[in-house]
């Protein structure tokens, strides 16, 4: 296809998007609008950047599409939630950075992919409660408990609105790169057709090597590292070269 072909398409999507309606999505009736698209040049490849607009908070999310997924089948999609301080800054209290460039990288050299890049910033809770819970967890709180002190409860409207825009942009059915079977089920029941789950493994790095040396200790121990982190994407950490026991250990 070329890029002309792909520009027209989307076009067509913007013209046929902007007269959107629907019920909405989950409880809160999420509806998302395409607002704008426009290529996307980066150091992981060449891509296309879809911003929405929603009916509810104003937050501005994105979709970095590689090559043409209007109406496409098996698209490999991966959601990732908004880290500020990961993403951006390069913090070390999680590992949103790496998942955040694995996934590009690896969408990238694919033919058609996309990450769903949701502003739902500390798991939805947002810049200044991620930046207290940090600071509970520099008290000695655990990341768990400084949610609790916070009142943080679980927030799933992250699902209804990937699965919307997913919808918006016409894909058929996906593979979701994710380690958490559970996000299957959550798109499932808004109406996404998951064909396949890819682990999403991470290549080692100074950063979570930290996984990789409790190889030899003992899987408790791997947990009470894993707690120290704040886990903003909602699922465990896999690095290349972990083993089945320590996999299994994050699963516990
Ligand atoms: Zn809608
Ligand atoms: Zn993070």
């Amino acid at each position: 296809m070329t890029t002309e072909v792909l520009h027209e398409k989307i076009q067509l999507l913007l013209d046929e998007d902007c007269c959107h309606e629907c019920e909405g999505y989950g409880e809160d009736k999420i509806c998302v609008h395409i607002e704008a698209i426009a290529e996307l040049p980066t150091r992981f490849g060449d891509f296309h950047i879809v911003g929405f607009s929603n009916n509810r908070d104003g937050k501005e999310h994105v979709a970095i599409v590689k090559g043409d997924v209007i109406g496409a089948e098996n698209v490999p999609v991966r959601l990732h939630s908004e880290c500020l301080t990961g993403d951006a800054l390069g913090s070390l209290r999680c590992d949103c950075r790496d998942q955040l460039e694995a996934s590009l990288k690896k969408i990238g050299a694919m033919e058609t992919g996309m990450v769903l890049y949701l502003r739902q910033e500390g798991r939805g809770i947002g810049l200044t409660n991620k930046i207290r819970a940090y600071s509970l967890q520099d008290a000695g709180l655990d990341t768990v408990e400084a949610n609790h002190a916070l009142g943080f409860q679980d927030d799933e409207r992250d699902y209804a609105v990937a699965a919307h825009m997913i919808h918006s942009l016409k894909v058929q059915s996906i593979q979701l790169m994710t380690n958490n079977p559970k996000k299957i089920n959550q798109l499932t029941q808004h109406g996404v057709k998951v064909n396949a789950r890819v682990p999403h493994i991470l290549p080692p790095n100074e950063h979570n090597r930290f996984y990789l040396e409790t190889k030899a200790a003992k899987s408790g121990h791997l947990i009470d590292l894993r707690k120290q982190r704040f886990a903003e994407q909602r699922e465990p950490t896999i690095v290349e070269g972990m083993d089945e026991t320590q996999i299994k250990a994050l699963y516990e």
